[in-house]
Formats: structure tokens, sequence, C-alpha cells
């Protein structure tokens, strides 16, 4: 069992960058390994539905990724719940060589692969972002007399789509110009590395000189929310320094900020001409048609569909952010898929609510989970996760019973907060606690967290 649980988080950590959140979300996330037989990799959905699903439209992504990763299996079997009785006695196979031909060597390739100039939808609000990025990606580092993309700034707000055109000009060149060598890099992650590159110079030179290496020796270098930089230890000395040392060899410099040049307190005056010497471009937040054709753009990349008024529902009621655009979606999705209904305007209406629903003080889910957690010494991934140890179930049992009891929650959320379970377990945990809370333990228990929690 633990080989097959092993390979299959591989796959899924290859899935959840692949698959759109939604899909990885809904379909793939509660899919469990369960054995490999005879060759044979067996896995296991909740529900008929999920199986289904999973089997028409998400084989071919989780063959593909399981050959990426060199792991070959003469089939791949999906079970429900009810059937796993027959397989999680069996012993798995042993035999590796039968799993796995030589690993092969897994392209490395850092960039989100969803993120590609394909999947961006283009409207008035990000088309010359979309451009400029897509001319730098065909031509990095290209600098002729009429015009300069060097560095390449965008700016704009959160969940606009900068950090995806980054990531599209990466996978671009991964698949068309793989010899270009390429980084991406947040700036908190620049600043990290830069510091303890610095901390360890008195005992090792050569962390600092690697460090700048490596940034001045790529052909193009993408720094991610620079509105981030801060004045502080040298830190913009050694960017000005590695962006003149690349601009001087004709290397591309792309830059992401969520304001202009002008508008970040924090930088040097020279660092500013410098990110203001090429070419900046704004993304704005998408007028209603662009924001449509996203979510049809998602849809269809979930193999999902909607009606126009829920869709148009939703592209009017979240105006500004893509990111939340998308998670808005995925709760509708996922909301109906746990109730098991088409969603319907009203459904979508609910699944939007759900979350939003609070009972005067601000207790949420989130809180009494951390309580329970803290409690009982436990992880939140312990408390949501599948693990039935006598001390983990009971402390899910209690957390549940608190949010049932303080919460108004329908039943398929609060499942849904705890790994996709089903609303009878719910009930099950709820009434199990409330006839015990005369033993005294449990009852003691509950009052301690309750008092940890103020109510
Ligand atoms: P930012 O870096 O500007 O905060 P992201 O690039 O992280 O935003 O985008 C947030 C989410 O919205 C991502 O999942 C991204 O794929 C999606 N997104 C943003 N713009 C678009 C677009 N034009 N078309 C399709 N998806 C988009
Ligand atoms: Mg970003």
């Amino acid at each position: 069992m633990e080989k097959a649980i092993n390979i299959w988080n591989e796959v899924k950590k290859e899935l959840s960058n692949k698959l759109s959140a939604t899909a990885y979300l809904v379909w793939i996330n509660s899919i469990e390994a369960i054995t490999i037989k005879d060759g044979e990799l067996v896995l296991c959905a909740p529900s008929k539905n999920s199986r289904d699903t999973v089997v028409k439209n998400y084989m071919e992504d989780i063959k593909f990724c399981l050959n990426i990763l060199g792991y070959s299996f003469t089939s791949i079997l999906v079970i429900t719940e009810d059937e796993k009785q027959f397989f999680v006695t069996e012993e798995e196979d042993d035999t590796l060589a039968l799993l796995k031909e030589a690993k092969k060597e897994k392209p490395v390739n850092p960039f989100v692969s969803k993120y590609t100039f394909d999947n961006f939808v283009v409207g008035d609000s990000n088309r010359l972002a979309f451009a400029s990025a897509k001319a730098v990606a065909e031509n990095p580092g290209l600098n002729d007399n009429l015009l300069s993309l060097n560095p390449l700034y965008i700016y704009g707000g959160v969940g606009l789509g900068k950090t995806h055109l980054l990531h599209s000009i990466g996978n671009y060149l991964a698949e068309n110009n793989p010899s270009v060598k390429v980084i991406y890099v947040p700036t908190e992650t620049l600043t990290n590395e830069y510091f303890a590159s610095l901390s360890k110079y008195s005992s090792d030179k050569d962390a600092y000189r690697n460090f700048r290496e490596k940034y001045t020796s790529c052909d193009v270098l993408m720094i991610d929310d620079v509105q981030f930089l801060q004045r502080k230890g040298g830190l913009q000395d050694i960017i000005f320094h590695i962006f003149n040392a690349l601009y001087m060899n004709g290397k591309q410099i792309v830059l992401s900020s969520d304001r202009s040049p002008r508008e970040i307190n924090d930088i040097e005056d020279r660092l500013r001409t410098r990110f203001e010497g090429g070419l900046m471009t704004d993304i704005d937040t998408p007028n209603i048609e662009t924001r449509i054709a996203i979510i049809i753009k998602k849809l269809e990349k979930e193999k999902v569909t909607l009606s126009d008024d829920i869709i148009y529902f939703l592209a009017e009621k979240i105006n500004t952010n893509i990111r939340e655009l998308e998670g808005s979606l995925l709760k509708v999705i996922m909301y109906s898929q746990l109730i098991n209904k088409v969603p319907t305007l009203e459904i979508a209406k609910e699944a939007l609510k759900v979350d939003t629903i609070e009972n005067g003080s601000n207790i949420d889910s989130n809180k009494i989970i951390e309580a329970v957690c803290q409690y009982f010494r436990i992880s939140q991934n312990e408390i949501v996760g599948k693990k039935r140890t006598k001390e983990i179930a009971e402390a899910r049992m209690i957390a549940i019973y608190l949010i049932r009891e303080l919460l108004d929650l329908p039943l398929v959320t609060i499942g849904q907060i705890f790994g996709g379970r089903d609303h009878s377990t719910i009930i099950y945990s709820h009434e199990k606690i409330s006839q015990s809370l005369n033993n005294t333990k449990v009852g003691i228990q509950i009052k301690d967290i309750r008092s940890m929690l103020k109510i």
C-alpha cells in the first residue's frame, strides 16, 4: 500500500501543476491510492460519480504524469469505496522493476505548466502586456533602435495575470528554445538568497560568488513582485549590478510589480531609472466580456458546463480579481458536486454564500480547527486528513461537533472542510460527541477548547 501511496503522491503533485485548481481539488485530491497488483495501479474514488469523471476526463493526464515520472503500469484501475475491502488486504507487488523503468531524467521545467500563453485570455485590459510578453518570449534580449523591450516591466493589481505571463514566457522558451537559460524568481526569494549568501560569507566565500554568478549568467531573468524590494544591506546594489551585467550582455530582464516604478517608495533612483528604461505595460481589471471569456476557458479546461445565467452571474459579481473569479467558480463547482446536483443559479448563489455565514462573533471553522489542533497537539493536516488513530479521530469528532454547534454551516460544507467527508459522517460525529458530553473527559475537553476560543 505504501508504495502505491508514495507514487500517487508524486503524481498528484504533477497533476496539481498541470490541471486547474478546480479540477485538481474537485476530482483528483480525493482519490486515494490503494495498492499495486499485477502491474496495475489501484486507485479509489469517494463516489461513483467521481470515479466516472476521473476515468472519462483525467485518465490521460494521470498516465501522462506517471510517464513523466518514469512509472509504467499495465493499467490503472479506479474503484469506489465499497469495492475497497477487496483490495486493501492484498499484498502489494514487490518487484520495483515492474513498476519503474529506470526513472527517466525529469525535464527540469520549473514553470507552472498551466500558465501558458494559450491559456491566457486576451482582452482590452491586458492586450499590450500579453503582446509584449509574447514578443519577449519569441526574441529575448532583442533590442533594435525602434523599440526596446528590455527590461519589460509589467504592472497591475493582484490576481490580474502578471505571474501567469512570466511563467508563460518561461514555458514558451522551455518548449521552443530550451537552450535559453531562464530564471524566474519572486523578489522575496531573491532577497532571502542574497542575505543567506551574505551571512555565510565569513565561512564560505563561494556562497556569495555563486549567488552573483547564478543571476548574471542567465539569458532571461524574471523577477516577480519587485514592489517588495527593500532598501537594506546592499540588496539594491547587487540588483543594480546584476541588472547592468545582464543588460550589457544583451540578456533579457522581465519585472513585475503591483505598481509603476514611480510608485514604489523604497527603491533607489538609479534602480528606478533602470526599471523604467525599457517597456512599461500595465494590466488593468478585465471588462465583463473578458471575464466571461475567462470563465468559459476555465470551464472548457475543466470539462464542466455551467448555464449562461450562472456564468453571467459570476462574471458580474466578481469584477476585479481573476484569482477570485477562479476561486468562486471553484466553489460553485465543488458545492454542486458535493450536493450532487446540476448547478443552478440558486445553487451558485448559495455556494458563494456558504463561507461568509457568520454567527455574530468572529469565530470561523479555521479558528475552531486551530484551537482543537493546538489542544490535542496534532497538525491541521492530520485533523482534516484520513488517519484514524484514536487520538486524531477523537479530535476530529470534537472539531466537527464544535463547528456544527457554533456555526451555521451546511453539512456538506463541513464535510468539505474535513477533506470531502460524507455528510453522514458529520452527523455521526456530532451525535457521538453529544451523547458523550456527560462523560466527564470529553465534556471537560470541550469546555477547555471553548474557553480557548472565548465562547
Ligand atoms: P498576479 O500575479 O497578477 O497577482 P496571477 O498571474 O497569479 O496574478 O493570476 C491569478 C490567477 O488568474 C491565475 O490562476 C491565472 O491563471 C488567472 N488569470 C489571470 N489573468 C488571466 C487571463 N487573462 N486569462 C486566464 N487566466 C488568467
Ligand atoms: Mg503574482
